[in-house]
């Protein structure tokens, strides 16, 4: 079979161990997955009373324009509804962008460490992939906008940076937008907007007004809690909007998936308990790691980078074992660190205390 050369040797996403997997391994009877940053509160408890009074006919097509989660969407962003694209997820989103703009002969801009589905993406589609290593966990915009030639078609941030968790700085950020070429799409991956508290972050949707060339990418998986429904969007001009929308298949989100997120929607005030419950989690993690000296880095997602000082598939077994699946550094571009998403207060303290265990069994604490 005629296969794109570029598929050869690809491997699929390796989803982290599943619960049941590792309770099977270890005769555990729980087990808590700090390890692809979904939200430990769950979502909203208005989609519980939705499921359970749920009439949707499943035998019929949903409605591939999602008009009711459209319109309340477009109200909730600021923007019109034609400035909206939907995605089974912004994975998918990141998939549409790459098959309408890459291709062999153009080339991609990125950071390392980052979401590691824009390179995905950009190999399938025979793009040349230009990273450009972060500076202190950070964006080097500065460098980014050197790698970007008349050949690039695509620049990728994602800001707060997966795995980091670092935000862009705001004026960097414009800087970089009005040194970019219009003809060069900006994509601008803001998966956590939601855990953001940083004063200085200004809403990025700002940004679409005055550049016709910036698309934002966000996502009902992470603070919504929906990760199970792959429900992401987009946000741009109207006219890139239109025209990435023919690459999307036609009925890309289920009537379940966009009843559930439109519901969701409207309960801010479960965001709200989300984002400050979070942030009240992240001040435990550092609380640890400056006791114990461990470098960590300033997170503004759901999720944070924390040395470890010892190989960090060791520290990944070693919580295994006790019940923790979190995400080894070597997986991720960052040996010698894990990244573990923030639970709820009493998983991060029995988080806290396992990896206090693995990290005196390896000699790395007293
Ligand atoms: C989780 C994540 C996504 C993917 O989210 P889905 O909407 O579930 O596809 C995209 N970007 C980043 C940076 C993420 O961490």
């Amino acid at each position: 079979m005629q296969w794109k050369n570029q598929l050869t040797g690809m491997k699929p996403y390796q989803p982290g161990r599943s619960i049941d997997e590792v309770k099977k391994m270890f005769g555990l009877d729980e087990i808590v997955k700090l390890a692809s940053n979904e939200n430990p509160f769950g979502c909203s408890p208005k989609v519980r009373e939705f499921m359970e009074n749920l009439s949707i006919n499943h035998a019929i097509y949903p409605d591939g324009y999602a008009s009711a989660l459209r319109l309340a969407l477009a109200n909730v962003v600021g923007v019109e509804e034609d400035q909206l694209l939907f995605g089974n997820g912004s994975d998918e989103i990141i998939m549409m962008i790459s098959r309408a703009l890459l291709q062999p002969g153009v080339n991609t801009v990125m950071a390392t460490p980052t979401f590691p589905q824009y390179r995905h993406n950009a190999i399938i589609e025979g793009a040349e992939v230009r990273e450009v290593p972060l500076i202190k966990g950070a964006h080097d915009l500065q460098e980014m906008a050197l790698q970007i030639d008349e050949s690039t078609a695509v620049v990728w941030l994602c800001s707060p940076n997966n795995p980091t968790g670092m935000l862009i700085e705001q004026h960097e950020l414009e800087e970089f937008i009005q040194k970019v070429p219009k003809e060069v799409l900006i994509v601008l991956d803001e998966a956590y907007f939601e855990y953001i508290t940083d004063s200085t972050y200004k809403n990025s949707i700002e940004l679409i007004k005055d550049h016709e060339n910036v698309i934002i990418l966000r996502t009902f998986s992470k603070a919504y809690g929906l990760a199970g429904f792959r429900v992401g969007y987009a946000v741009a001009q109207k006219e890139l909007i239109a025209k990435l929308d023919p690459v999307r298949e036609p009925f890309n989100n289920a009537a379940i998936s966009q009843g559930v997120a439109l519901v969701a929607l409207q309960d801010s005030s479960f965001i709200e308990s989300c984002r400050i419950q979070n942030e009240s989690g992240i001040k435990q993690l550092e609380k640890f790691a400056k006791e114990h000296q461990l470098h960590i880095y300033p997170t503004q997602g759901n999720f944070v980078l924390l040395e470890v000082k010892a190989d960090s598939d060791l520290v990944f077994e070693g919580l295994l074992k006790k019940g923790f699946i979190i995400r080894s550094g070597n997986a991720i571009g960052t040996p010698g660190y894990i990244r573990v998403t923030i639970g709820t207060n009493d998983q991060n303290k029995e988080f806290l205390q396992k990896l206090a265990d693995v990290l005196k069994d390896a000699e790395v604490l007293a």
